[in-house]
C-alpha cells in the first residue's frame, strides 16, 4: 500500500484516478491546485505524484521542473490532455517519469502506477546483486546509488533502473522498444520519447560532455548502449 497524491483539476478524472488506484490498495489524496498539491507536498512523504499539465493556478510543468530540482527521488506520472508529440517529450524533459495522454484507459493508469510504484521500491524482493562496475562508473542497485570517478550522481529511480540495465550488458546495443519494455515495463507503441527523454537527462548527468556523448552512445536506427570502450 501506497500513498499516492493526485494533483488534477477536472473531478471527474481525479475522481477516475483515486477510484482505481484505491482498488490496488493504496491511499489516495487528490488536489485540484498546485497551490494545495505544494502543500500535501510540503505535509507529509508521497510514493508518488500523478500531475495534470494544465491546473488553474498554474502550469504542471514548471511545478514538475522545480520538485524534481527539490527531490530526486519522488516518482512522478504526468496527465497530458495535449496530444502533441512536443508536449509530451516536454513533460517528460522536466523530470516525469512517465506520462499517460488522456484519455486513458484505467488499466493502463494501473499497470504504469504498478511499474512506477516497483521501480522506486527499495524494498523490492529481488535477488541480491553487488555493485556493478563500469568504469568511470559504478552502480550499487542495492543503495541505489551511483558514482562517476567517486563522485555520487543524482539519479532518479527511472535514470538509475535505465543505467543499471545498460551497464548490465555493456556494449549490446538496445531498441526503444526493448527498453520500453525493460525498464518501464509495457510495450506500447508510440512512446519511445520516453526512453529519448530519460537518456537526455541521464546523459546530462553522467557525460563530461553531454552534446558528445561518449558513454551512452546513440547507434542510428537501432538504439543504444553503454560504451565503456575509452571511458572518456
Ligand atoms: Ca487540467
Amino acid at each position: 500500500m501506497a500513498d499516492i497524491l493526485v494533483v488534477e483539476d477536472e473531478a471527474d478524472i481525479a475522481n477516475l484516478v483515486r477510484l482505481h488506484l484505491e482498488m490496488l490498495g493504496h491511499r489516495v489524496l487528490c488536489c485540484d491546485t498546485l497551490a494545495y498539491g505544494r502543500r500535501a507536498l510540503e505535509s507529509r512523504e508521497w510514493a508518488l505524484l500523478v500531475l495534470d499539465l494544465s491546473l488553474p493556478d498554474g502550469d504542471g510543468l514548471g511545478f514538475c521542473r522545480a520538485l524534481r530540482d527539490a527531490d530526486a527521488a519522488l516518482p512522478i506520472l504526468m496527465l497530458t490532455a495535449r496530444s502533441s508529440e512536443h508536449d509530451r517529450v516536454r513533460g517528460l524533459e522536466t523530470g516525469a517519469d512517465d506520462y499517460l495522454a488522456k484519455p486513458f484507459g484505467v488499466l493502463e493508469l494501473q499497470a504504469r502506477v504498478r511499474a512506477l510504484l516497483r521501480r522506486a521500491s527499495l524494498l523490492e524482493p529481488s535477488a541480491p546483486v553487488g555493485p556493478l562496475e563500469v568504469p568511470p562508473l559504478r552502480l550499487d542497485p542495492a543503495r541505489r546509488a551511483a558514482t562517476r570517478d567517486g563522485e555520487a550522481l543524482e539519479l532518479t529511480a527511472t535514470e538509475f533502473d535505465l543505467l543499471a540495465f545498460l551497464a548490465r550488458q555493456p556494449g549490446v546495443v538496445f531498441s526503444r522498444q526493448q527498453l520500453l519494455s525493460e525498464v518501464w515495463g509495457y510495450h506500447h507503441e508510440g512512446y519511445e520519447h520516453t526512453v529519448n527523454s530519460h537518456i537526455n537527462r541521464l546523459r546530462a548527468k553522467i557525460e563530461r560532455d553531454p552534446s558528445h556523448p561518449r558513454l551512452i552512445r546513440t547507434v542510428w536506427g537501432v538504439g543504444y548502449t553503454l560504451d565503456v570502450s575509452e571511458a572518456a
